[in-house]
């Protein structure tokens, strides 16, 4: 068994082998001792293996998912090898064979992955030039995506693709190897963990991607989707068909989609900003409060997989979004709310038919795909039956015909299975009866026995007068007749006696034996043709994979869309408006996810506020007191932008938008010491970034990577082009105060003369609101505050209003925040003086100096009465109750 172990695990080095034992699997030497660090799972020893103790550690095999889910989420993959041989009739060790390998970036089981997002595969191979070729699928989505990229962009699109796993050659160079695994290490930081995976260097050959490719898409060329020159994209395909198709242990018949994705078709939106605008994740790594979370109300997987790819995939061309917006405009009318209803509960049909095409589909699974075909053949009906032909959005229509489920399939799930069938086949009590008339005639042998049985013990009793006799069956002996040992002189001949007991004798006739013979055998062969019948469905099933892929890529559409018209109603969100002409223009607007939380936790009410950009008026320096509400503010510009941008409507009164082509965000000081950057230097890099980013697409001369036709937009972006939006939040913050300053107004007066960009900036140095003078795209706006009764008191108005602040509060905050008054006073004493001299020698102001004593603390109570004590004048009588006074006084005090 060693020996068959090993030449197994020969051809899984790198992965932990799970042999199946019986009711266990076990890992054994290297792998055991991982597993049992990993998983914190019992280390054994057994037995000898060339001179040494086998070291195992197993589990039972009904908590392997459990196990698997865990190793997973570590990053490690797995190698499940299953006994295919007949346990009965193998001489020596039974067959075993690695049925699947179970992999970060290739999992396709529905108890293993999140309902709500993908895990993808991703390859990536540096070309001979400064390019890279990327390829990068799920599994259960069955679309290859192709790209090629400059070498620096390799970050950003492992940034925004985030694949559980990515695949890199061998022979790559030593600096490309070194710069994936950091890019991989990470991304593993933000939660998802992607894992580096080094493959063999044939299997990145770009020949080979053209062919695999080709017979994935069952096509001769791949000019349809202008991907035929994409040479270091074939050579990655390569190595990811290859791979996924190792994993699964067969061919992936279900993929059978291309997309080429270009850097130039999507609004950029990189990781800093995904982070800073807490799309998905919160600042601290939860998922929740987060715009996705805000917007999720989707009933099914497929439905919030997909609202997430709108969000974090919002493309330039604005038709996808515009469709949407037609849809949505129908949807809220009433429409929305009833497929809503029905969408309730629907299935993972994307993931179901993936699974059924690689053949790992579970009967329960095929049950409710059964239940969902039904569903969404109302869905159908329904959106058919509300739409009046030539006034429904073109998307509606088209979700409606997709919709429509091949009916071969659905009556054929309908017939063949059990309603409530077994887990697994092998349990069997899988095949509806009726379905097949072998399988309901050895059903009816094995129900009949009870009948005959009976039968059987009636006549028997009548032929040998024997009153208390009894026919039974059990799974040792199987079956016979019991006679009690007081009786056995009555038995027939015919009788063979099967086993003797204290008090009875068991017995079998010739006709038992038969009976026995066909029940036992009857079971095996139900058995046997479940297995048959089921293996047959699968073959049926395969040719209906195209038309469930689409349907379900119908019903995870149908489902977003839902739930962003239920959102706008619910929200009272408002429908955007997209112009050619370079602007933002939004009247009362709101930050989503800031306003759900004030409404949660204080009942408070958000203040809405308008911004208004345009070609001509393209930054806003912005200005007032901390907690005034600066941030929330810029962010929720963004949102706006980005929501409307992915076809939902948006907290808003109105909001009519130009054409943008990335959002770039600048929040927020974090030392980023993983990556050994200080809090200044992630600024001043995320800066750079930026500015490059944003100055660079204006730059004549750089190289373009093929672009597909585009819709009209694209063809059409306005007198103006795109713009960029930037939030340069606090920026110069990180260093000496004039350092800071001169960064800072560099900083704005780069964007504001070299970048087509519309610019919030918002700053604490006052030094800024002159710059607006100097720049006529430029204004000043700030946040305003009131001080409340006595000096301390502050109310933030949240308002944005033109100007710039009259000053910024950052003590009268700091004593909200709970700040020692003491400290709180002493600063106040040290801005004076800061206020004071400010057109003075700085050098004369000492900020450590403690404040003069008319600021310093009230009096104690006692330090009053004793300093109105004059000792001169009280008689001795005085004295001893002034004595008791002070005493109380202080205790009273104390
Ligand atoms: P700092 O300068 O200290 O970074 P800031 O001006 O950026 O502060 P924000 O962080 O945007 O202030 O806002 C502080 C808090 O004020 C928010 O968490 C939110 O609770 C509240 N707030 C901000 N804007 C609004 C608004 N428009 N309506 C209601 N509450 C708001």
């Amino acid at each position: 068994m060693m020996q068959q172990y090993l030449a197994l695990k020969a051809g899984y080095p790198n992965t932990l082998v799970f042999y199946r034992m019986g009711d266990f699997y076990e890992l054994f030497f290297g792998d055991a001792e991982k597993a049992a660090r990993l998983l914190d799972i019992t280390l054994t020893q057994r037995g000898q293996s060339a001179g040494s103790p086998v070291v195992m550690a197993g589990i039972p095999f009904h908590a392997l998912d459990n196990y698997l889910a865990r190793l997973i989420k570590l990053g490690e993959s797995a190698a499940i090898c299953e006994q295919v041989g007949d346990v009965a009739t193998s001489k020596g060790p039974v067959e075993r064979k690695v049925m699947r390998v179970v992999t970060p970036g290739t999992l396709t089981d529905s108890e293993l992955l999140s309902d709500k997002s993908e895990a993808l595969l991703m390859a990536v191979h540096p070309g001979a030039r400064t390019g890279c070729g990327l390829a990068w699928m799920s599994v259960t989505q069955g679309i290859v995506f192709l790209a090629q990229c400059a070498s620096d962009e390799l970050a950003d699109w492992m940034a925004r693709i985030a694949p559980g796993e990515v695949l890199y050659s061998a022979e790559v160079s030593p600096a490309f190897e070194k710069s994936v695994q950091s890019l991989a290490s990470q991304q593993g930081v933000g939660g998802t963990r992607m894992v580096a995976v080094l493959r063999p260097a044939w299997a990145f050959d770009s020949g080979l991607g053209e062919r695999k490719l080709l017979e994935q898409l069952q096509t001769a060329s791949l000019a349809a989707w202008d991907a035929q020159a994409l040479t270091d994209a074939h050579a990655a395909a390569a190595a990811l068909l290859e791979y996924a198709e190792h994993t699964q242990g067969r061919a992936l018949t279900h993929v059978k989609s291309l997309q080429v994705a270009h850097n130039d078709e999507l609004i950029d939106l990189p990781s800093t900003t995904r982070r800073n605008l807490e799309l998905t994740q919160t600042l601290r790594g939860e998922s929740s409060p987060t715009l996705l979370s805000l917007l999720d109300v989707c009933h099914t997987g497929m439905g919030s997989r997909q609202l997430r790819t709108w969000l974090l995939e919002p493309a330039r061309d604005r038709g996808p979004a515009r469709a949407r917006l037609a849809a949505l405009g129908v949807l809220r009318q009433g429409l929305g709310q009833r497929l809503r209803q029905s969408l309730k509960g629907a299935s993972d049909v994307e993931r179901i038919t993936a699974r059924t095409a690689l053949r790992q589909v579970r009967p329960r699974e095929l049950v409710g795909l059964g239940l969902t075909l039904a569903r969404a053949a109302e869905l159908a009906q329904g959106l058919a039956q509300e739409l009046s032909a030539d006034t429904a959005p073109v998307l509606l229509s088209k979700l409606g015909n997709d919709l429509i489920p091949p009916e071969r399939c659905a009556s054929l799930l309908r017939s063949a299975l059990h309603a409530e069938p077994a887990a697994l086949v092998r349990d069997g009590g899988v095949i509806a009866d009726g379905f097949d008339a072998e399988l309901d005639e050895l059903r009816a042998i094995q129900n009949n026995c009870d009948g005959f049985l009976i039968d059987l013990e009636t006549r028997e009793r009548e032929r040998t007068g024997i009153t208390n006799l009894r026919v039974q069956f059990n799974k040792v002996h199987g079956f016979y007749i019991e006679v009690s040992q007081g009786q056995v002189s009555k038995v027939p001949d015919d009788y063979r006696r099967r086993q003797t007991l204290k008090n009875a004798e068991r017995f079998i006739t010739p006709e038992l034996k038969a009976f026995e013979d066909k029940a036992l055998s009857a079971q095996e062969r139900a058995l046997a043709r479940e297995k048959w019948l089921f293996e047959n469905l699968l073959d049926e099933l395969q040719a209906f994979i195209p038309d469930l892929t689409r349907l379900a890529r119908a019903i995870a559409a149908l489902d977003a869309l839902c739930a962003l018209a239920e959102r706008s109603l619910t929200l009272q969100w408002h429908e955007p408006q997209f112009v050619n002409e370079p602007c933002i223009e939004i009247r009362g607007g709101r930050h989503p996810v800031v306003e759900a939380r004030l409404n949660e936790t204080t009942g408070g009410s958000f203040i809405a506020n308008d911004t208004l950009m345009g070609a001509k008026q393209r930054m806003q320096v912005i200005t007032g007191p901390n907690m005034g509400g600066k941030s929330t503010y810029m962010r929720q510009v963004a949102v706006i932008v980005l929501l409307a941008s992915m076809g939902s409507y948006v907290p808003a009164e109105s909001c009519r938008l130009g054409p943008i082509d990335a959002i770039h965000t600048r929040i927020g000081a974090a030392d980023d010491l993983a990556n050994a950057q200080s809090t200044f230097m992630v600024e001043m890099t995320e800066a750079a970034q930026i500015l490059n980013a944003v100055t660079s697409k204006e730059a004549p001369g750089r190289p373009k990577l093929p672009v597909l036709p585009r819709g009209e937009d694209r063809a059409q972006p306005g007198p103006g082009g795109a713009y960029s939006l930037v939030l340069m939040d606090e920026i110069g913050r990180g260093t000496s105060t004039f350092d800071g300053l001169a960064l800072a107004g560099g900083i704005a007066a780069h964007l504001h003369d070299k970048a087509k960009a519309f610019t919030l900036f918002a700053t604490h140095y006052f030094e800024l609101t002159e710059f607006p003078a100097q720049h006529h795209a430029a204004i000043n706006v700030h946040v305003s505050a009131v001080e409340g009764s006595g000096k301390a008191n502050i109310v933030f108005l949240h308002q944005i209003e033109p100007g710039p602040a009259s000053r910024s509060y950052g003590i009268q905050v700091a004593r909200l925040a709970g700040v020692p008054t003491s400290v709180v006073q002493h600063a106040r004493h040290a801005l004076a003086a800061l206020e004071n001299q400010s057109s003075q020698n700085r050098d004369q102001v000492d900020l450590f100096a403690p404040p003069p004593v008319s600021e310093a603390p009230e009096a104690h109570p006692l330090q009053t009465a004793l300093s109105g004590i004059d000792p001169d004048a009280l008689s001795p009588r005085e004295a001893l109750e002034q004595l008791y006074t002070l005493k109380k006084l202080a205790q009273s005090t104390t």
